[in-house]
C-alpha cells in the first residue's frame, strides 16, 4: 500500500457542517492555507469543529466524540424562552479533499487517479456522514452512498488511519507521556503509518491460524479415510489380479478348446480311416472262415474210417485163421499121400526142381516187403506145390485121399478170394481216407492263416475302438468342462500331444483355483475405491494448497514483520532524533529520548492458577533530562514541562512522518509567552510538512496562522462562524455569550 506523503499539495479543502452539535445552521470552513486557526470564546463550539472532522472520518467512539449516542451529535435546540430554537432531526458534515494530480507525486502505480492522493478519477473527493435521530448513520462519497468500510479503506490510502492520531483532542497532547510503554509503541507505530502493516500482520496471523486449523482438519480427514482407502485399494488390487487371471484363463481356455477340437477332429478322422479297412477286412475274413469251416465237414470222419478199417481187419484175420486151419488140414492130408508117392517112383531131380522153385519164390517174397506180395508168393508157392503133388498123384494113382483134398482146396480158394476182396476193399478205404486227409490238411492251414489274420485285425480294431472311445470321452469331458465357450469355439492351433493336453489342463485348473481364491469382481467396491481415492487426492491437493498457503502466509508475515521492524527502527530513530532536537529547542538544552524498553519479567497475580513469570512485551520508554533539574521520572514534570515535552514528541512524530493534515485542539493551552513563541515557530516549521488546523486562544499561534476563523455563540445556542483578520481576533475572543 502506498501512504501518501502530502507535502506539496494541501489535502483539506473545506469542511461543511449542518445540524452537527451547536452548528445548527450550515457553515462552511475553507482551508486554503497551510495553517488555519480557529478562535473563539470558551464553549462557543470550536471543538465541535474538530469533532465534526473526526466524525466524518469514521470515528466510532462516542467518547471521542464527546457524546453518548448518535442523537447527541444532532443539534438539540437551544436558546432561552425569548430566542428558543428547536432541535433538528439530522446532523451532517462533509470534508472536501483536494484530489488534483500532484506533479510532485510519482505517476503510475494506481489504476485510477494516477498521481493523485486518492486513487479515484475525481479531482475533488467529498466525504459525508449523516446521522438521524433514530441513530441511523450513513456515509456518502461523491454523492454515492457507501459503507464505513469503503471510507476507512479510502482514507487508509492517504495515511489517515482509523486511530485518528492526526486529531489531537483538547488536553490529549500529553497522553503519550502517561501511556504505558506498550501503548506508546502502538502510538508511534500509528504515527509512522505502520499500524496498517500491524493490522496486516494480525490478519496474516489470523489467516495462518485458520489455515493451520484447516490443515489439521484435512490431515485428520485423510487419516480417517486412510485405512478404508487401504482396504479398498487392496480389494481393487485383488480384483485387478482376478480380472488379469480371468483374462489369462479365458485365453488359455480358448486355446485349449480350439486345439482340443482340432485334435479330436483329427483323431476321429484318423480312427475312422483306420477302422474302415480293418472292419472290411475282418468281414471278409469272417466270411472266409465260416465257409472254410463249413467245407471241412462234420467231425468224426477219422473215427469212422478207423472203425471201418478195424472191422475189415477183423474180418480178414478171421478169414485168414479159418483158411490156415483148412490149409493145415489139407497139408496133413497131402503129406501122407506124397510120402507114399515119392516112394513110388518120382525122380529126385523132379522134387528138387520143384522145391528150388518154391524156395526161390519164397526168398523173393521175403524180399518184397509187402504183405500182399508175401501172400501172393505164398499162394503161388502153394499152387506149385499142389500141382507137383497132382503130378505125383498121376504117377502114383490114388483114389480117396485125393478127392478130399480137392474139396478142401476149393473152400480155401473161396476163403482166399473172400480175403482178397476184403483187402481190396480196405485198400480202397485207406486210399480214399488218405486223399481226404491231405485235402483237410490244406484247408486247415488256410483256415488257421485266416484266423490268425482275423485275430490280428481284431487286436488292431480293439486299439481303434479304444482310441475311438477315448476320443469320445475327451469330447464329453470337453463339453462338460467348457460347455460355455464351446458354442463359439472353432478348431485352431497346433494339435495337442498327450503331454501338452495334460499341461494345458493343469494350467487351466490351477488358474481356475486361483481365480476362485481371488474372489469375484465387485463393481461397488471398485466405484467406492475410485471415489475414495479421488476424495483422498482432492484432500491431498487441498492439503498441499493449504501448506502452500501456510508457507506464503508465513512469508508474508515474516516480510511484514521485517518491514515493520525495519521501518519502525528507522522511524523511531528519526523521531528520537527530532524529539531530542525539539526538546532542546524548547528547554534551551537538556536531553530527551524515546527508545525501546528492555523486556521486563513480571509476576502473575497469586490468584492466577498458573503462577509463572512472563516477559512483558517490549514497549517505548521516554527519558528526559531538563537543564538544571534532576528529573528521574516523567511524573516529576510540572504541568508546563509535561505539555512542552509532549509537544516536542508530538512535533517529532508529525515531522518524522507527516500526516496529510493535523488538527491540534488547544495543544498550546499550557504554554507561557516565551514558550508560546517557540511553539509558534515550531508550528510554522511543521506547517511546511503538513496542513494544520489549530484551535487556540494563543496569540502567538494565531499569528502563525494564515487564515483565522472566529466561532461565536449567541443567546440562541447556535455556533456562528466568521472569517476574521488577526486584528479582529481579539474582539472575537473577548465576545461572550
Ligand atoms: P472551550 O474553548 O471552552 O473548549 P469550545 O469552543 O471548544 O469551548 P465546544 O466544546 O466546541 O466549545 O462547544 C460546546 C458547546 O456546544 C456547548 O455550548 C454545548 O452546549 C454545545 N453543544 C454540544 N452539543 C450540542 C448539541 N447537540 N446541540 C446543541 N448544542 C450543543
Amino acid at each position: 500500500m502506498r501512504i501518501a506523503r502530502i507535502k506539496s499539495i494541501m489535502l483539506l479543502k473545506r469542511l461543511e457542517i449542518s445540524g452537527f452539535k451547536s452548528f445548527a445552521k450550515a457553515v462552511s470552513l475553507e482551508f486554503p492555507t497551510r495553517i488555519t486557526a480557529i478562535v473563539g470564546p470558551n464553549g462557543s463550539g470550536k471543538s465541535n469543529i474538530a469533532d465534526a472532522i473526526r466524525w466524518v472520518l469514521g470515528e466510532q467512539s462516542f467518547k471521542h466524540l464527546r457524546g453518548k449516542k448518535g442523537e447527541d451529535l444532532i443539534f438539540g435546540g437551544g436558546g432561552d424562552a425569548s430566542r428558543s430554537v428547536s432541535r433538528l432531526s439530522k446532523a451532517s458534515a462533509s470534508l472536501i479533499f483536494n484530489n488534483l494530480p500532484d506533479p510532485a507525486r510519482p505517476a503510475g502505480g494506481q489504476q485510477a487517479g494516477k498521481n493523485k492522493a486518492f486513487p479515484v478519477e475525481f479531482d475533488e473527493v467529498a466525504m459525508s456522514r449523516r446521522v438521524y435521530r433514530d441513530g441511523i448513520n450513513d456515509y456518502v462519497l461523491n454523492d454515492s452512498q457507501v459503507r464505513l468500510k469503503d471510507i476507512i479503506e479510502l482514507l487508509s490510502k492517504v495515511g489517515l488511519g482509523a486511530s485518528q492520531h492526526h486529531i489531537i483532542a483538547q488536553g490529549d497532547s500529553d497522553r503519550i507521556l502517561y501511556a504505558s510503554p506498550k501503548e506508546r509503541k502502538s502510538m508511534v507505530e500509528e504515527a509512522l503509518g505502520l499500524k496498517i502493516f500491524e493490522l496486516k500482520k494480525t490478519e496474516a496471523e489470523r489467516k495462518l491460524a485458520a489455515t493451520e486449523e484447516n490443515v489439521r482438519q484435512v490431515e485428520s480427514l485423510r487419516r480417517e479415510i486412510a485405512p478404508h482407502l487401504k482396504y479398498l485399494a487392496l480389494q481393487t488390487e485383488k480384483m485387478k489380479n482376478a480380472s488379469e487371471l480371468r483374462k489369462n484363463l479365458d485365453a488359455l481356455e480358448k486355446e485349449y478348446v480350439g486345439r482340443e477340437l482340432k485334435t479330436l477332429a483329427h483323431e476321429e478322422a484318423e480312427v475312422e480311416s483306420r477302422k474302415r479297412p480293418l472292419e472290411e477286412r475282418a468281414g471278409i475274413l469272417e466270411k472266409e472262415i465260416r465257409e472254410s469251416e463249413e467245407g471241412l465237414g462234420k467231425e468224426g470222419e477219422a473215427e469212422k474210417f478207423f472203425a471201418e478199417t478195424n472191422k475189415l481187419d477183423e474180418a480178414l484175420s478171421s478169414l485168414a485163421r479159418r483158411r490156415r486151419e483148412l490149409e493145415r488140414e489139407a497139408g496133413r492130408m497131402e503129406a501122407t499121400s506124397t510120402a507114399r508117392a515119392i516112394g513110388d517112383g518120382v525122380s529126385k531131380e523132379k522134387i528138387k526142381a520143384v522145391l528150388m522153385e518154391v524156395v526161390s519164390d519164397l526168398e523173393a517174397a521175403s524180399r518184397s516187403g509187402t504183405m500182399e506180395a508175401v501172400r501172393n508168393t505164398i499162394f503161388a508157392a502153394t499152387q506149385k506145390i499142389y500141382s507137383f503133388l497132382e503130378s505125383l498123384n498121376g504117377v502114383g494113382g490114388r483114389s480117396t485121399p485125393r478127392g478130399n483134398t480137392s474139396q478142401l482146396k476149393e473152400v480155401i480158394l473161396g476163403l482166399e478170394k473172400e480175403e482178397e476182396e476184403i483187402s481190396a476193399k480196405k485198400l480202397e478205404l485207406q486210399k480214399n481216407y488218405e486223399i481226404r486227409a491231405i485235402k483237410l490238411q490244406k484247408e486247415g492251414a488256410f483256415l488257421r492263416g485266416r484266423m490268425e489274420e482275423l485275430a490280428k485285425i481284431k487286436d488292431n480294431l480293439r486299439d481303434v475302438y479304444a482310441s475311438e472311445e477315448k476320443t469320445g470321452v475327451l469330447k464329453k469331458e470337453l463339453e462338460f468342462d467348457f460347455g460355455g465357450i464351446l458354442q463359439n469355439a472353432r478348431p485352431f492351433g497346433e494339435l495337442l500331444s498327450g503331454s501338452a493336453r495334460a499341461d494345458l489342463k493343469k494350467k487351466i485348473e490351477r488358474l481356475r483355483i486361483r481365480l476362485e481364491e481371488a474372489g469375484g469382481v465387485n463393481e461397488e467396491v471398485l466405484k467406492e475405491y475410485d471415489e475414495t481415492k479421488k476424495r483422498d487426492e482432492f484432500l491431498d491437493k487441498e492439503l498441499k494448497d493449504l501448506q502452500e498457503t501456510t508457507k506464503s502466509l508465513k512469508e508474508i508475515f515474516e516480510e511484514l514483520e521485517m518491514r515493520v521492524e525495519r521501518d519502525f527502527d528507522a522511524g523511531l530513530a528519526k523521531i528520537n532524533k527530532l524529539f531530542g532536537e525539539f526538546f532542546r529547542e524548547i528547554f534551551g538544552g537538556g536531553k530527551a529520548e524515546i527508545k525501546m524498553s528492555k523486556p521486563q519479567k513480571i509476576e502473575k497475580d497469586e490468584d492466577e492458577s498458573w503462577r509463572e513469570e512472563i516477559e512483558e512485551e517490549p514497549g517505548l520508554d521516554i527519558n528526559v533530562d531538563i537543564p538544571r533539574k534532576r528529573i528521574k521520572s516523567l511524573n516529576m514534570l510540572s504541568g508546563g514541562e509535561r505539555a512542552l515535552t509532549s509537544i516536542a514528541l508530538l512535533f517529532a512524530m508529525s515531522t518524522a512522518n507527516p500526516p496529510p493534515f493535523l488538527v491540534l485542539d488547544e495543544t498550546d493551552a499550557a504554554l507561557d509567552e516565551a514558550n508560546s513563541a517557540k511553539y509558534a515557530a515550531m508550528l510554522r516549521e511543521l506547517g511546511k510538512k503538513t496542513q494544520l488546523i489549530v484551535i487556540t486562544h494563543n496569540r502567538e499561534t494565531m499569528k502563525a496562522a494564515d487564515v483565522l476563523y472566529g466561532v461565536t455563540m449567541g443567546g440562541d445556542g447556535i455556533s456562528k462562524l466568521l472569517s476574521i483578520k488577526f486584528e479582529e481576533a481579539e474582539v472575537v475572543l473577548a465576545k461572550r455569550r
